[in-house]
């Protein structure tokens, strides 16, 4: 299909990892707009270090409207209620319909409740920034308040339920008030990953003030507790929901192949009934099933970029291909995993590792600020993050600690 357009309107639904960089390909040549309700891009593989004040919120932030307009790209801070692929049109909240002739989705997912009762009222989320500050003030809420006992419940032993399980580590360790508890309806932490990481996970916590509780289907989530199929019961103070993800509900009605919590696409990146409309990052679900990876999402929307000016100009889409990239874990200042494939590295000093890549992309992206702004960010983030963390912590550790943490699993 050759557009008999000089100039095609681009819509970028989504502007973070993979809208971003997505945007950041496209050249002036094409009339582009980015739409997405956040005011800022957010760094989310680190904001659960929020918890433990080893991050401030904007330490992860970068203003979307500065850069995009750097780009000479137009930005709507509005968020996209409906998309309809037929009329190539999309709707934004205040009801306003703008007309595309290419579109990308990459608006990431939403969170599932799987429809467990009381779920959105009692448990906290835990994808945004703002959703951590929520949490970082209620944990301080509970023990200002002068309680005895404080219990934390964080539901769901992925990915995110370890980083989070990590950071109170990190702050609340010494605290004999609080006690956290770790549910998963699995038999075991990260079920993605490697068992022999999960089992040193719950090998490191043994000493600590926290319990795990596999096998457990939830039934209802209650103000001050957690109740589960089997009858049995956990009490309450703080829960967390690091569990589920689903499509956004502004894509339930659009007319292409959908699964749980993505929209079908062929190697090309293009939704299988419109090939005008290009999905991205963790929106995407890609015939082969990938890790919802920041990494994967940032390659995704360069190609999909690629491939959109290919689509313009009539040439022939080339198809993706997935990179292997290892995945960096962190357990607060207990430690740090490095996983590709079944390799399992276990190393506090990793922790340096997994700052880099934050401290590398945040600081690439920060080119596309003006120069005082990306110099100011940067001298910031770099002081944070040796001050609370490099120097902090990673150093402190003595030589015997580091060499029994640091092994091949
Ligand atoms: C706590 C946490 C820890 C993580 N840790 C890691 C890690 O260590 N390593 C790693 O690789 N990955 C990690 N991830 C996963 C990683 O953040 C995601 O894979 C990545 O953000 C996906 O990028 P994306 O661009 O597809 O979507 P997102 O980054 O989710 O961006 C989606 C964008 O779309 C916008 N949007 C949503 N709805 C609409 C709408 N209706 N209209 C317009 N815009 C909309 C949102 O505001 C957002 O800006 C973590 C995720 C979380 C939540």
């Amino acid at each position: 299909m050759i557009l008999n357009k000089t100039k095609p309107h681009i819509i970028i639904v989504g502007a973070n990892f993979s809208g971003l960089t997505a945007a950041s390909k496209l050249s002036k040549s094409y009339e582009v707009t980015v739409i997405d309700p956040t005011e800022n891009f957010q760094w989310t593989p680190n904001i659960h270090e929020i918890l433990s004040d080893v991050k401030k919120q904007t330490s992860l932030s970068l203003s979307l409207e500065t850069m995009i307009s750097r780009l000479g790209h137009r930005f709507v801070n509005r968020a996209v209620s409906a998309i309809d692929g037929k009329m190539q049109t999309v709707t934004l909240d205040d009801q306003q319909t703008l007309n595309y002739d290419v579109l990308l989705i990459a608006s990431g997912h939403a969170r599932s409740n799987y429809g467990i009762k009381g779920a959105d009222e009692y448990a906290r989320g835990f994808r945004t920034a703002d959703n951590v500050i929520q949490v970082h003030r209620d944990i301080t809420a509970a023990i200002d308040s002068g309680k005895r006992a404080i219990n934390i419940n964080i539901i769901g032993g992925g990915f995110t339920g370890v980083e989070v399980l990590g950071e109170l580590l990190r702050k609340y360790s010494g605290d004999k008030r609080l006690h956290i508890n770790v549910i998963d309806s699995a038999p075991r932490l990260i079920q993605a990953l490697p068992e022999k990481l999960s089992s040193d996970i719950v090998e490191r916590c043994k000493n600590h003030q926290i319990s795990f509780h596999f096998n457990k289907k939830i039934t209802e989530v209650k103000k001050d507790s957690i109740a589960f199929s089997d009858h049995e019961s956990l009490d309450s103070d703080i829960t967390i929901w690091s569990a589920g993800t689903k499509l956004p509900d502004y894509l339930d009605k659009i007319d292409t192949e959908k699964s749980a919590n993505g929209l079908a696409v062929n190697t090309y990146l293009q939704a299988k009934s419109f090939s005008n409309i290009f999905v991205a990052g963790d929106s995407a679900t890609y015939p082969k099933p990938l890790p919802k990876q920041a990494s994967i999402a940032m390659d995704m929307g360069g190609h999909a970029a690629a491939n959109i000016v290919r689509f313009c100009a009539g040439k022939a889409l080339k198809p993706f291909k997935v990179s292997a990239t290892p995945v960096l874990l962190s357990l607060g200042d207990i430690n740090t995993y490095f996983i590709q494939g079944k390799l399992v590295l276990a190393s506090p000093m990793l922790a340096a590792a997994k700052e880099a890549v934050y401290q590398v992309y945040m600081a690439r992206l920060s080119t596309l600020l003006p120069l005082e702004q990306s110099c100011s960010s940067l001298a910031s983030r770099v002081t944070l993050s040796a001050e609370k963390l490099l120097l902090a912590e990673v150093f402190k550790l003595r030589p015997k600690v580091l060499l029994q943490r640091s092994k091949i699993l």
